[in-house]
């Protein structure tokens, strides 16, 4: 570790850089200070730093920011340093709890009031509210709107109002909360307060109603990029969807905790006992589930390692377990903004992670099946439909998976990510327009009244009872396709629907039909390449690659790595809170790296500051030290 550097690292902040007449700049360095003091961090993210300095001047702001990207220090620094107590508005107990626990082990006075206080420790908490003792308070937004809050809060001295997870406020999202709407009152009742929303989805109508709804006209819009490199997507086509997440998780993620998306509750059940019955822990997540062991299974992903939670999307927002390291779906999310949302829960922390997506033909079916099937009205649908099109476009992409998604989001990426299936096993393009025009005459030929089963079936030649019962052996199609295997005929279909050359019936039993669009390439003016799955690629070179994986470690290392583990979990059940919060992986992994033989080297780790070096520094060190005795190095 390099010397001297440490000690850049002072651990006392300069009084006079938040006094009154103090500049912005004094006052950036201050909260720079600030970082490296409580949270241990060396430097700010650049968006974190503008947005600190907008509300440090007292300026309204728009923060969005993808998940993982940093965003609670941007309200959390400010309510530190501005006089007064800084009131964070969040939608979901657990997200309060976890982040006030976060805060506590860093030394920081913060408290949230929510239903699950009795009124002797909301008492307590008012106490100390009034006292000026607290920099942060998180409350539930029926809480807050509450005549008395308002009175209360009327009285005291805020730093400023950051309203979290602010999209809640777009009746257009999935995570629309009434009582978001009627937070504009906060505009009216507190002017001079800054306040700043904040939240990781991106897209232009939600921003609008953020704006409009919450009276935010005059605030500055920090947009930060919505990549995350961290994660890699893949991909795969859907075979034996169980054995094939067995077969990722073996290669990728034999130990990691993550989470497993499947649509409906059975297939949660049956797919978290499968894996149980393969050696791995899994725990089930749905709606149907009493109350009690939905939050114990909930408890347990948070606080114990290497759990794997198979949930519907039920289980969403409020997973803010930063060690998340991949998010399986086993069915197609019925958006790229789902898509997105979901997967972005992995690799929080920053390190390598993986979004591993397996789909078929008749996920698509079904979901249109779902879709069709719902309430909502004709322009509802036409939207869902849309997306629903993006998303298996996605799904058949032939280019850097990164890029489009991006895209779809309205950002521009020069370059091919390397960190997607695509980008690391490029597919085999072909000028498929003679397998197209085949698939295409086939179905319209048959009547356009079957699914991709049967018409593969005609293709192949298959002389089936079904096909015999119809006469269609003698259709002129009958056998033309024998070119390619029934597996590569099923990718075909699905391209063809993902580009919209065909479609399926809106009641769902995945009838095929040509749309309009087909025309050009049945009459051989328009050329199309498509993917030709190859028979084999099950036995393609092995998929396991380096950088899903923790940094290698030698013998000696990864003993060191275990007990660092082992004593982050005792200390975190001895405090009651998730191992995680005592440290993250990448403080440990920096222990293991960096070897610290001090309190002040260790206090260099990133993710150290004051109060867990003095805390933990000590119990660690002693690892450490054990560690490098003769009897451990010998190899
Ligand atoms: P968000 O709320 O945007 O999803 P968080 O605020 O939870 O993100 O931060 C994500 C992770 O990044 C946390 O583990 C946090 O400690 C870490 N982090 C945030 N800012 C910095 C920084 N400037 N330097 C290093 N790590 C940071
Ligand atoms: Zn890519």
């Amino acid at each position: 570790m390099p010397g001297g550097k440490c000690w850049m690292k002072v651990f006392d902040l300069d009084a006079d850089s938040t006094g009154p007449g103090s500049t912005i700049p004094g006052m950036l360095n201050a909260a720079r200070t600030l970082l490296r003091q409580t949270f241990g961090f060396a430097d700010f993210h650049p968006q974190q730093a503008e947005v600190i300095a907008a509300i440090l001047a007292g300026h309204d702001a728009l923060v969005l920011m993808p998940t993982g990207g940093g965003k609670s220090l941007c309200y959390q620094i400010p309510s530190m340093l501005l006089d007064g107590t800084g009131i964070v508005v969040s939608p979901l107990i657990a997200l309060m709890q976890n982040q006030v626990l976060a805060l506590r082990q860093a030394g920081v006075q913060a408290e949230y009031l929510n239903s699950s206080l009795d009124y002797g420790q909301q008492q307590a908490i008012e106490m100390r509210l009034r006292s000026g003792q607290l920099d942060l308070l998180y409350i539930a937004p029926e809480r807050l709107l509450l005549p008395r809050t308002l009175e209360l809060l009327g009285q005291l001295k805020l730093a400023l109002f950051a309203i979290d997870e602010a999209h809640c406020v777009s009746s257009w999202g999935h995570d629309f909360r009434p009582e978001y709407l009627q937070l504009s009152v906060l505009q009216e009742r507190f002017l001079g307060v800054p306040r700043m929303a904040l939240t990781a989805t991106a897209d232009a109508t939600t921003r609008r109603d953020i704006v409009a709804q919450l009276g935010l006209q005059q605030a500055a819009h920090y947009i930060s990029s919505f990549d995350r490199p961290n994660i890699r997507y893949l991909v795969e086509e859907q075979q034996a969807g169980r054995e094939q997440l067995l077969r990722f998780l073996d290669q990728h993620h034999p130990d990691d905790s993550g989470i497993v998306y499947c649509l409906s509750r059975k297939k949660v059940e049956a797919t978290a006992q499968w894996l149980n019955l393969h050696g791995r822990q899994a725990l089930p997540y749905h709606a149907g589930l009493l109350h009690a062991e939905r939050d114990q299974n909930q408890v347990r992903f948070m606080n114990e390692a290497g759990l794997i939670m198979v949930a519907t999307i039920a289980f969403g927002m409020g997973i803010d377990k930063p060690d998340i390291r991949f998010v399986a779906h086993l069915d197609l999310p019925r958006s790229l903004e789902a898509y997105y949302q979901e997967t972005g829960r992995a690799g929080r922390d920053g390190l390598p992670a993986s979004a591993w997506l397996c789909y078929g033909l008749q996920n698509v079916v079904r979901l249109r099946q779902m879709l069709e099937a719902s309430e909502a009205d004709e322009a509802h649908k036409r939207l869902e439909r849309r997306k629903l099109e993006a998303m298996l476009g996605y799904c058949e992409m032939i280019r850097c998976r990164r890029q489009a998604l991006l895209a779809y989001f309205g950002e521009q990426k020069s370059q091919p990510c390397g960190n997607c299936d695509c980008c690391l096993y490029p597919p085999r393009v072909e000028d498929g327009s003679v397998y197209a025009s085949k698939a295409l005459s086939c179905v319209y030929r048959s009547g356009q009244r079957f699914g991709a089963g049967y018409i593969i079936d005609l293709l192949l030649g298959k002389t089936s009872g079904r096909i015999l019962a119809r006469g269609h052996q003698q259709l002129s199609t009958f056998g033309i396709g024998t070119e390619l295997t029934a597996l590569q005929w099923r990718s075909v279909f699905r391209q063809l629907l993902a580009g919209g050359l065909l479609s399926t019936d809106p009641e769902g039993f995945g009838v095929l039909r040509l749309t309009e669009a087909c025309r050009p390439i049945l009459q051989g003016q328009q050329p199309l390449q498509l993917r030709l799955e190859q028979p084999d690629r099950k036995k393609a070179a092995p998929r396991r690659s380096k950088i899903l994986q923790r940094p290698a470690l030698t013998g000696v290392d990864e003993q060191l790595w275990q007990s660092l583990c082992q004593c982050r979990t005792q200390l975190a059940r001895q405090y009651g809170v998730p191992p995680y919060l005592i440290f993250h992986d990448s403080t440990l992994h920096a222990m293991v790296e960096e070897r610290p033989a001090d309190l002040n080297q260790f206090s260099c780790l990133s993710g150290v500051g004051q109060h867990k070096l003095e805390h933990y520094g000590a119990i660690f060190l002693q690892i450490l030290q054990t560690h490098s005795s003769p009897l451990f190095s010998g190899d």
